[in-house]
């Protein structure tokens, strides 16, 4: 029997390579369960705000199951390495911002990523308060059929454009010609 995947080598294969940027990711995960006790999320119990979409945000998908898809994991995208994780059941939550140790002149890729997968949590990120409350649970959306394009959307994205309801589609055009 082969031996099981780490934790990376799932987050590798997700991600379709290695790089410094997943290994932050990783890391930040691995934080995140020391801090929250937090587990793999089935449904919504967990939730991450990135605030970068960059590649660390696919360690996340695999390791927390915060995922785009069951609205867990919400892209707040300030391009900043940093990454916040509530745990709703007990009601608590953490802000890791990676610290950039070695972001030093001379250190390549490899030899970044091998320093961040080794490094103590300490040296990789501060810990702080989240600065946003947890998002409320997705919601299932009554959708709207927009009256230019005729395809259906989801109610809270159509828009009002001269009196019609719109779908964002049709709402940009009309933006793009001004
Ligand atoms: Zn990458
Ligand atoms: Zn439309």
């Amino acid at each position: 029997m082969s031996e099981p995947l780490t934790a990376w080598e799932r987050c590798v294969e997700f991600h379709g390579h290695a790089c410094p940027g997943l290994a932050i990711g990783v890391r930040a995960c691995e934080a995140a369960k020391e801090k929250l006790g937090i587990t793999f999320a089935r449904d919504e119990e967990v939730v991450c705000i990135a605030e970068n979409d960059a590649c660390g945000v696919d360690a996340v998908q695999v390791l927390t199951g915060c995922s785009i898809g069951k609205g867990n994991l919400i892209l707040r995208n300030t391009g900043k390495m940093a990454f916040t994780f509530f745990c709703r059941a007990r009601n608590s939550g953490v802000r890791l911002v990676f610290k950039r140790p070695f972001a030093r002149e001379g250190v390549d890729r490899e030899a970044m990523q091998q320093l961040i997968l080794s490094a103590q949590l300490a040296e990789l990120f501060d810990c702080k308060e989240p600065v946003h409350a947890p998002p409320v649970r997705a919601r299932l959306f009554a959708s709207v059929v927009c009256e230019q394009c005729g395809e259906s959307c989801a109610e809270h994205t159509a828009r009002l454009q001269g009196g019609k309801k719109v779908c964002l589609d049709c709402f940009a055009d009309y933006s793009r010609g001004w």
